[in-house]
């Protein structure tokens, strides 16, 4: 259908690695490159990233994994995930009881799914493998692009048998796609070609991972110590405390706490401050993780920071495109980061489509030279890609603006009686 294009993807996250997989779907010749190196391979792999972060995959990111062209992707993706029908609240009663209260999120009872990031990353890149017309250039660092000379520039950062890296080489392409992440290189570079509208804001909250093991096999009959179909949450009106199944029996868990919140617990080396602080704010997770664990990964995990993007537009000429987090990075809270990533593929390949078919059906009948088709597709792509931005902007910023609005949500607005009577009278 689509006239055979030179794509360049920058980023092997999940939405480059899909973009790819839709890209290559459509016969193009498709270049995947990754600042970090395989994330399948150990042996190479940084330690900081193989650090599971538990997302939660809902019906929009899996809707675009659906359409992406690999009937097998989606069994793939779905036999590594854990349904969760609801959050379950965990607090305490004014007479001490601890108490767990589930709050479904679909009246029919359907579910979002526990997914390890880490994890489905691995699957795409098993499935995109497995074309010939995509090839991976892992440690490989985009430096430079021209976006109206549609070349690009990238740092060999680690070469097999090579004592030094540093290598730099120039690559030509049709479209590139920016799929590199918040602090997204391909979204700088094409600022410098096109008026855009950028703000970035950092919310006072870092995060930081814990884990509750699973249960030994003295325990109980189930691997899970708390229910495997919940997002778990516990409520702390300015912080709160998140914990995601894992297939193993484990739960990945969050602390999201204010920056200062952070800074008067670094300061207790002995760790009594920080197990008091968990008693206090998230009743019961002391019985789940001990003192001790909570203590050592406080001090060994990175406290990270959360930031949320919007720019505008998301395209420059034919030549490029941003989407997932380059595009519109936003705090995790609405738990569709990835998921609107996701979708930004799907989006933007539909309109790459449609408007391929349109000049299809308009084209005179007969051939066409050689340069006139080049130029005729790149015209094509210039006018879809400019659809994409006008269609996609409106919906990115207002997920980004529901995400932040659903940190108060998450963290105070489910232990108020307003909140919990609203509930009630709508599943009554
Ligand atoms: P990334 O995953 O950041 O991938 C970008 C890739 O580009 C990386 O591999 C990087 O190495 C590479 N790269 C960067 N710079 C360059 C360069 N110069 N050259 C070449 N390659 C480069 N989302 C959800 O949908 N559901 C959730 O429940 C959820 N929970 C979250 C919880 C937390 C605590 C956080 C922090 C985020 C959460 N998210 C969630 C958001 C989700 O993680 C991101 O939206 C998603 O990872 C974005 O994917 P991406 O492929 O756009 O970017």
């Amino acid at each position: 259908m689509a006239q055979r294009q030179k794509v360049v993807v920058v980023g092997a996250g999940p939405v480059g690695s899909l973009a790819a997989l839709y890209a290559a779907n459509r016969g193009h010749d498709v270049e995947v490159y990754e600042l970090r190196s395989d994330l399948r391979d150990p042996s190479t792999t940084p330690l900081n990233f193989t650090r599971s972060i538990n997302l939660a995959l809902s019906e929009r990111g899996l809707n675009a994994m659906r359409n992406a062209g690999q009937p097998k992707l989606i069994d793939h993706v779905m036999a590594a995930t854990l349904p969760m029908r609801g959050r379950m609240i965990h607090g305490k009663r004014p007479n001490g009881d601890l108490y767990e209260e589930s709050q479904d999120y679909d009246v029919h009872g359907r579910s979002i799914l526990a997914i390890d990031r880490g994890g489905l990353n691995k699957r795409l890149l098993d499935i995109l493998e497995e074309i010939p017309n995509v090839t991976f250039f892992f440690n490989h660092k985009l430096t430079g692009a021209d976006f109206r000379r549609n070349k690009a520039w990238f740092e060999v950062r680690k070469e097999a048998g090579a004592e030094q890296s540093g290598r730099e080489i120039e690559v030509g392409f049709d479209l590139m796609i920016g799929a590199d992440g918040a602090h997204s290189a391909v979204r700088y570079h094409m600022m410098k070609y096109t008026r855009m509208d950028y703000k970035q804001e950092y919310i006072d909250t870092l995060w930081c991972e814990f884990q509750i093991q699973p249960q030994s096999p003295q325990g109980g009959m189930s691997k899970f110590k708390i229910s495997p179909n919940h997002l778990h949450i516990w409520p702390g009106r300015e912080f709160m405390f998140i914990a995601i199944p894992s297939e193993d029996g484990s739960f990945t868990c969050t602390l999201f706490a204010p920056a200062a919140v952070y800074e008067q617990l670094e300061a207790d080396t002995q760790g009594g401050q920080i197990s008091k602080f968990f008693d206090r704010s998230f009743p019961g997770v002391t019985s789940l993780i001990p003192a001790s664990e909570l203590v050592a990964s406080f001090h060994q995990n990175p406290h990270l920071p959360l930031i949320n993007i919007k720019c505008k537009p998301h395209h420059y000429s034919s030549s490029v495109v941003i989407l997932g987090d380059a595009a519109h990075a936003m705090v995790p809270f609405y738990g569709q980061g990835m998921n609107a990533g996701l979708e930004d593929v799907r989006i933007l390949f539909g309109i790459l489509d449609k408007h391929a078919l349109m000049d299809a059906a308009s084209a005179p009948e007969g051939e066409i030279g050689f340069s006139a088709a080049a130029n005729s597709a790149a015209s094509q792509r210039e006018r879809a890609l400019a659809e994409y931005t006008a269609v996609r902007i409106p919906d990115a910023h207002a997920i980004n603006d529901l995400a932040l609005q659903n940190y108060i949500e998450m963290r105070a607005s489910v232990l108020s009686p307003v909140y919990r009577l609203r509930k009630f009278l709508e599943e009554s």
